[in-house]
């Protein structure tokens, strides 16, 4: 018998790349790209086959058989062993870690026999793979700028990145469906991957897919799918059957053999961004993705990010504008500054925001208050002692939730029930202190008690298909305030919308952290593009946006009122260049966590001590903003290159050495951090 060596990588740390034996006959060797299921330690565990070849280091005697071959699987390609390779080695993980959580579970568990009876479930479902002629279902006229737009997108040829920065509203998402309809239309078989920030956008974006091109075979990719659906989804894209593929970012290592165009919807959004384990960003390897396949790529945003603002302002990345809102006679909102120190707020709200939400109510059309903070207050105080509920685990506070009477921490999910005194000195007038979305609803049910009011938040939609419910009753008129965090702020296509407040968002603008103008300024103007989508009536009036706030000549709000994203984000990338940050620097970032605090900071100064190079600036070990979170300390080390290649070096010799420092602490990398 023959003998052939598979090179199997498994979800392992550290390195994943195990040799195996397989006898076979010359000429029916497995392929790399297959499952294979083999013994590992004590356990028997499946891994991909990434090398087949007829040698091996390993010792006879040491040698393995492997178990099994899953050949009823069409293997992953050499395209997408590739895209899973470069991930694991520019982030610094194992290739195993990168490549088989991105293969579902249950082909990896189930059996052969259960194996097959799903693929026969997905040829039925998979029979209408043809482009029924997308052009025949009513498309609206597109105006001009969406016509150069869709144009360049579906006649782009080869690698070209392309920044379609559109004001919200201006009907990028029509943009992308007309140019899906030009590449299906071209290539039988073509695929086209379609990512947005948040799984609450794909229903909105599925039904707008569906209806334009009703006979055709649509996957969807995100974390809320049951594993049965998730395998029959990722099974129509590995398969092909799948044309358009719609998903959050961790589509984009779904495997797609005729992908033909990339499209990221808010591209700007740090939710692309993984931030656990493998932190990947999906549009960098979005990016990275269609050079290798040589296939456009679409970034689409009101408020790009600062590094792809960059790139198009370096030519190295092709701007597209829409400059109008698409609707007839719609246009952007007139933003106001509502100043606090002259309209003391009651209840939160201002005098004027009252006022206005009344005659929106009066006039039967619907408001946005948008708060990023949910419980019922941040925090509860006593003022005779000063006390305040601080989480005993966590440098946090425990907020206060109302509905259920309960004090949470929202990093370590340590709950209380509310003290009826104080703990530190007895006094009974314990009170809340500011206010997050749960008071903001109780004091609008008081002023107006007539009016529908709905919160929209992360506690607000725990059951599942709560959240699709909320938004569907807003879209059919059924709501006259709707309440909510970050969660209602992004792309949903209200119509009926022509007030948004914004109640607290000073707060962000003294951050530390440098990228918090950048992320408050998209969020402002990300919910502000909320009000006034639809047509105007006759004689109506403009929408309005009003920001509540303390400091009205602070430039920020300037360029908010402006809607002037070019100018406020070409300073902003001076001010990055003036002080060598990114996009003008390339980061990583070691962290380090263990229970004492000095444990941590020791650990990453033998860290910081252990290789020294040219070119790399290794900063001193500080603690984490939030030091503490769940009795852990937590501790970071930045490291800084002008060169990409050359960090991306230093840290692999680095890591290898990290690796070998004796030390209780757990730690790990993050290359291109958002958060520092
Ligand atoms: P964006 O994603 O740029 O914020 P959308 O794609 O949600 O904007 O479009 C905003 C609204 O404009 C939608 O209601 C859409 O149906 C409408 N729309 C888009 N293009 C056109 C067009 N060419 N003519 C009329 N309405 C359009
Ligand atoms: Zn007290
Ligand atoms: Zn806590």
């Amino acid at each position: 018998m023959a003998y052939c060596i598979l090179t199997i990588a498994l979800d392992t740390p550290l390195n994943s790349c195990f040799d195996y034996r397989w006898p076979c006959a010359p000429g029916a060797e497995p392929l790399a790209g297959q499952l294979a299921q083999v013994s590992f330690g004590h356990r028997e565990v499946v891994g991909l086959i990434v090398n087949v070849g007829d040698r091996t280091d390993v010792p006879a005697d040491k040698l393995k058989d492997a178990i099994a071959v899953r050949s009823q699987l069409t293997p992953l390609s050499g395209d997408w062993l590739a895209l899973a390779a470069f991930a694991a080695d520019y982030y610094q993980r194992p290739l195993g870690e990168v490549a088989l959580p991105g293969v579902p579970k249950n082909l990896r568990v189930l059996t052969t026999v259960a194996l097959d009876r799903a693929i026969k479930k997905l040829a039925k479902l998979g029979a209408s793979g043809a482009a029924s002629d997308a052009t025949a279902i009513d498309t609206p006229p597109l105006n001009g700028a969406q016509q150069i737009a869709t144009d360049a997108i579906g006649g782009a040829v080869g690698f070209t990145p392309i920044l379609l920065y559109g004001v919200t509203g201006s009907g990028k998402t029509e943009v992308y469906l007309q140019a899906c309809a030009q590449v299906l239309a071209r290539d039988a078989n073509a695929q086209i991957l379609i990512l947005v920030p948040e799984i609450n956008l794909t229903p909105q974006l599925e039904g707008n897919i569906r209806a334009r091109f009703p006979g055709l075979t649509l996957a969807t990719l995100h974390s809320s799918l049951s594993e049965g659906e998730r395998m029959l989804h990722w099974l129509a894209a590995h398969q092909g059957q799948a044309r358009i593929i719609l998903g959050t970012r961790l589509a984009i290592l779904a495997s797609l053999p005729h992908l033909q165009l990339i499209v990221i919807d808010e591209e700007h959004d740090p939710s692309y961004k993984q931030q656990e384990g493998l932190r990947y960003s999906a549009r960098d390897l979005a990016v990275w993705r269609a050079r290798q396949l040589a296939i456009p790529v679409v970034l689409g945003s009101a408020t790009p990010s600062l590094e792809s603002w960059h790139h198009a302002g370096s030519r190295r990345y092709r701007k597209l504008e829409l400059r109008e809102r698409a609707v007839k006679d719609a246009v952007l909102p007139r933003v106001k500054l509502l100043d606090m120190e002259k309209d003391k707020p009651k209840d939160g709200l201002t005098s004027h925001l009252v006022a206005a939400l009344r005659q929106r109510i009066e006039r039967g059309e619907q408001s946005l208050l948008f708060l990023n903070r949910r419980g019922y207050a941040p925090v509860i105080t006593c003022e005779t002692c000063g006390w305040i509920s601080e989480c005993t685990r966590c440098t946090a506070f425990m907020v206060l939730h109302k509905p259920e009477s309960r004090l949470r921490c929202h990093h370590c999910s340590l709950e209380l029930r509310i003290p009826r005194n104080c703990p530190t000195c007895g006094n009974v007038d314990i009170a809340p202190l500011g206010r997050g979305t749960q008071r903001v609803e109780e004091g609008l049910r008081e002023l107006f008690p007539q009016a529908r009011i709905l919160r929209i938040d992360a506690d607000s939609t725990r059951k599942k298909g709560s959240a699709q419910a909320a938004f569907d009753s807003v879209h059919r008129g059924e709501v006259d305030i709707l309440i909510g965090t970050q969660m209602v702020a992004k792309g949903h296509d209200f119509k009926q919308l022509t007030l948004v407040g914004i109640l607290n968002p000073d707060t962000a603008l003294f951050s530390h952290d440098y990228r918090a103008s950048e992320r408050l300024f998209a969020q402002l103007m990300q919910v502000a593009g909320r009000a006034g989508r639809a047509a105007r009536n006759e004689g109506g009036s403009v929408s309005e946006v009003l920001v509540q706030t303390r400091y009205v000549a602070h430039p920020l709000y300037a360029a908010v009122v402006g809607h002037d994203y070019d100018r406020f984000a070409t300073s902003l990338l001076e001010e990055r260049r003036q002080a060598a940050l990114p996009p003008y620097m390339y980061q990583a970032l070691l962290r380090a966590e263990a229970r004492e605090l000095a444990v941590a900071i020791e650990f990453l100064e033998q860290a910081r001590d252990c290789l020294a190079h040219q070119g790399i600036t290794l900063h001193d070990p500080i603690p984490m903003t939030m030091t503490r979170v769940h009795n852990v300390d937590r501790a970071q080390l930045l490291v800084e290159s002008c060169s990409r290649p050359a960090l991306q070096a230093f840290l692999k010799a680095w890591l290898a050495l990290l690796r070998d420092i004796k030390s209780r602490v757990k730690w790990s990398l993050e290359v291109d951090p958002l958060d520092i």
